[in-house]
């Protein structure tokens, strides 16, 4: 569709959208407070003028601020990875779910997976959008579909192998490990399995972590960005010219501005993705700032399609980081260091990848008379803190206690996190 073509359908929809936001709480509310006619907004500049949306906004519309429908219309909630406390939960209608289906079977079809394909599901099941969402698009191509969910390397192996799989949808970080695995196993993952496209999200990864990827496995790496707020994955997604992921504007309405300021930032500037929802109807979401910093580009693609691109995501504009999949804050982890009497006032968060796998590693000072103590009171007193910080944030991390004092100071905002990960 011609951009201006495409600006004006999302005109149409947005007006809808704005029309289903005055059936939820929340926005009734802010448009009232801000006196603003929401008749008047019309256009994409029109939108501009509204404040942004933001997790926060939805943690406090928990749980049914943000729903625009009648719970019987509802069919599913979806909910982000990671558990900062209350979750954020988007309501899907059987119309949005099946707009969702259409939009990720877009993307597959995009880069080339039909229905001849076999597709190997990595992502996990459940609440988490990267299982669900992916598998309905991929059966909506009539691409034969296993939903095996995440880990198990050795069954993965297995059906990879034994069903001749051509597609998997998995996270880059364990893209690494498992050819490593395969590799242990004997075999060659580019000799011995029939892998030709690989869909790698969900986490941050940089352009040498894809060459990676492609040369382990003989295939090509996709690019795909999605978030739980704005359905999951399919958001943007990578075509066969690898340079940049097309932002379904028929979908949403992207806007990419400074993140201090607010202000639109220009083609090519780095900023944070901003996107409005406008084409889903229980949960819509306006101007919802989703803390990913990256650039677009209005310049037509060699595909052919018109859709803008946005950049590979850089990083966050706030703390938040992902490992194995899984969206950690950090302030998770202190509130669970700071509650346990024996622990000091000082800890850092050490991320790496060792051997393809990636581990967390927290130090954590505790107090002089507990360090020089009894040994075993030591043991018990790291298996408790490292079984109370997985129950918080869902993976086990690695816990090394040490003596006050020693872990590195700073003068001014503390550094917490240390991610050696390369990208
Ligand atoms: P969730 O809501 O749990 O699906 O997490 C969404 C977050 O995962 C996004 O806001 C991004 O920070 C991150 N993410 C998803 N896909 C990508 C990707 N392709 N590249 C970088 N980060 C991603
Ligand atoms: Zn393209």
């Amino acid at each position: 569709m011609p951009q201006e073509e495409l600006a004006r359908l999302q005109e149409e929809r947005l007006r809808h959208t704005i029309s289903q936001a005055l059936k939820t709480p929340f926005y009734r509310q802010r448009f009232a407070q801000l006196k603003v006619d929401p008749g008047k907004i019309k256009t994409v500049k029109d939108l501009q003028r509204l404040p942004f949306t933001t997790k926060e906004d939805l943690r406090q519309g928990f749980p049914f601020d943000f729903l625009a429908v009648p719970l019987e219309e509802v069919v599913r909630l979806h909910s982000s990875s990671g558990t900062t406390g209350t979750p954020t939960v988007i309501y899907h209608t059987a119309q949005d779910l099946e707009r969702w289906t259409n939009q990720v079977a877009r993307c597959l079809y995009m880069v080339g997976v039909r229905k001849t394909d076999i597709f190997q599901n990595m992502m996990s099941y459940g609440l988490f959008t990267g299982g669900l969402g992916m598998h309905y698009g991929a059966e909506r191509l009539g691409a034969m579909t296993i939903p095996i969910g995440t880990g198990n390397s050795k069954r993965q192996i297995w059906f990879l192998q034994f069903f001749k799989t051509t597609v998997v949808h998995i996270l880059p970080s364990y893209a690494l490990l498992l050819a490593q695995l395969i590799k242990s196993e004997g075999l060659d993952p580019k000799r011995d399995l029939n892998l030709h496209i690989m869909l790698i999200g969900a986490e941050p990864h940089s352009e040498e972590t894809r060459k990676r990827i492609e040369e382990a496995f003989g295939a090509k790496a996709y690019n795909s960005y999605g978030l739980s707020e704005m359905n999951g994955p399919g958001v943007a997604f990578e075509c066969p010219y690898q340079n940049g992921m097309h932002l379904w504007e028929d979908y949403y309405i992207l806007e990419v501005v400074d993140p201090k300021t607010g202000e639109p930032c220009r083609e090519g500037e780095v900023g944070e993705i901003v996107l409005t929802t406008i084409y889903r109807d229980a949960t819509p979401i306006l101007r919802y700032r989703t803390r990913d910093l990256a650039s677009f580009t209005a310049e037509p693609c060699p595909c052919g399609r018109t859709h803008r691109r946005i950049s590979r995501i850089q990083g966050r504009s706030d703390d938040m980081f992902i490992f194995r999949g899984v969206n950690i804050f950090p302030i998770q982890i202190e509130k669970v260091l700071m509650n346990i009497p024996e622990v000091g006032n000082n800890y850092r968060i050490v991320l790496a990848r060792e051997d393809y796998r990636d581990i967390m590693r927290i130090e954590v000072e505790i107090k002089s008379e507990l360090f020089f103590g009894d040994l075993q009171k030591l043991e018990r007193l790291q298996e408790r803190i490292q079984a109370e910080l997985r129950s918080e944030i869902l993976v086990t991390p690695e816990v090394i206690l040490v003596e006050p004092g020693t872990l590195p100071t700073q003068e001014g905002k503390a550094q917490r996190v240390f991610d050696h990960r390369q990208m």
